[in-house]
């Protein structure tokens, strides 16, 4: 008996149906979605994506993390990638506390996290115009290459475009 119990069997029969083993790791439609983490969000599902299609980053808070661009960076110049959104969503948690708020929080539970940058979002219209600007300016990365932003509703379901 594992903590990972649930998964693993989900697993057998996931396997037992498999049907993706014609992919490549290239993103066969092109293009790059950076997302939040929100447990609310299916990538795929909202953008009529399948596997094979798209290359997802997701983290708290969608935002254009040194890592998210080097990610970026791969996935334009090895795995197909021309294209990028960056979509953030309503009712975010990174939207709803600061930096402050969230070391004042661990710190109650005995973690010091003060050298983490959280990247909280307090602005999330400035926060994704930030992010816009990151990736195309980015002299890593194509000019001109499309990159766009557009708000995930997570009570409707609906991508409320931002700049594209
Ligand atoms: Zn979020």
């Amino acid at each position: 008996m594992t903590a990972f119990d649930d998964v693993l069997s989900a697993n057998l029969e996931y396997a037992s149906q498999f049907g993706g083993s014609g992919l490549t790791g290239r993103a066969g439609r092109g293009l790059a979605v950076v997302t939040c983490m929100d447990s609310r969000i299916d990538p795929l599902g909202l953008l009529g994506l399948k596997p094979g299609d798209a290359k997802i980053l997701r983290n708290a808070g969608a935002r254009v993390t040194d890592d998210v661009l080097r990610t970026l960076v791969l996935a334009v110049y090895l795995l197909g990638v021309e294209r990028v959104l960056i979509m953030p969503h309503t009712d975010c948690g990174m939207a709803k506390v600061t930096d402050s708020q969230v070391h004042d929080l661990t710190f109650g539970k005995g973690v010091d996290t003060r050298s983490l940058d959280f990247q909280t979002v307090p602005d999330q219209g400035a926060a994704l115009r930030h992010d816009l600007t990151r990736v195309r300016t980015s002299p890593f990365l194509p000019q001109g290459m499309p990159v766009g932003g557009a708000i995930y509703d997570v009570l409707t379901g609906r991508l409320v475009r931002v700049d594209l």
